[in-house]
């Protein structure tokens, strides 16, 4: 990762853009912008990934989205505001399953102020931080058959090798972007990308998908508190998930999966640093 301060002039066309999101007008002085890269098109810890066209859609769904800095500092000085989104491809660089890296790159704004001062300095110094983003998709198909999960279902299990081939799930047509969040955590394979897989219109199945949703992170949840905390019985874990909402859920199984990563670093897989010296603003890699 490679950080790059940010006393350069914003250009106009960039200060209408924060304009468009921002409730007052602000200042050179008051904006501080960095770039991250949110998501990608590489298969993920839970072997799933998202099509070139789904970013393509997704980079459109997060501008204007807002992203938190850590849970534990929820205030609203720990927050940054997408106002703008590039859908970029590396060609110079392949994925595990053989297709040229794309990816997200977000720009983001923060209004500068007292209490924020100190984060701003951790980002400049280039602390690595990890992206989670948080969306939903209304399809999902195998990589081996093209079947739809969701409503076919097939015989292949994610993270299979069949004929050669590993079988991952494709994550296609999203529908909504609902956040995205900072967190300091040690290098690992990629971002931590959030899915929740409801349809746009609210049912009977899109509560029936938000309880699966719930149930995927509870499991999450029970093995990285396994992990760092087994005198914690699982039943006791298991009344206390029952009382949170999905975002509260999400935020306790992001604080034990840091933990645990914490315990059994994972090695980093996604470190290619290009030179980023045409750009004024820092940039994340994840
Ligand atoms: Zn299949």
């Amino acid at each position: 990762m490679k950080t790059e301060n940010n006393s350069a002039i914003l250009p106009e066309e960039e200060l209408r853009l924060i304009g468009k999101f921002a409730r007052k007008e602000l200042s050179q002085d008051e904006i501080y912008t960095f770039s991250v890269i949110l998501c990608d098109n590489e298969i993920d810890r839970d072997n799933e990934r998202f099509t070139v066209p789904a970013l393509k859609t997704l980079a459109e769904l997060f501008v204007g989205k807002t992203g938190i800095f850590d849970h534990n500092m929820s205030s609203k000085d720990q927050n940054a505001r997408i106002y703008a989104t590039e859908f970029v491809t590396d060609e110079s660089r392949k994925t595990s399953h053989g297709e040229p890296y794309c990816y997200i790159k977000a720009k983001a704004y923060m209004v500068r102020t007292e209490k924020n001062k100190d984060l701003i300095a951790e980002i400049e110094a280039g602390i690595k931080k990890e992206t989670s983003v948080g969306c939903c998709v209304r399809t999902i198909s195998c990589s081996i058959c093209g079947k739809n999960i969701k409503s076919e279902g097939c015989e292949h299990q994610k993270g299979k090798v069949y004929g050669g081939k590993l079988c991952s799930f494709l994550l296609e047509d999203p529908t909504d972007a609902y956040e995205w969040s900072f967190v300091a955590v040690p290098a690992q394979k990629n971002a931590g990308v959030i899915k929740a897989f409801v349809p746009s219109k609210a049912s009977a199945e899109a509560e029936r998908w938000a309880e699966e949703y719930r149930e995927e992170l509870k499991a999450s949840l029970l093995r990285d508190a396994g992990s760092v905390m087994p005198e914690l019985k699982s039943s006791l874990i298991e009344d206390i998930c029952g009382a949170l909402s999905i975002g509260k859920l999400r935020e306790m199984r992001d604080a034990f999966r840091q933990k645990a990563e914490k315990n059994l670093p994972l090695v980093r897989q996604l470190d290619c640093t290009h030179d980023t010296n045409e750009e004024s603003n820092s940039e994340y890699k994840i």
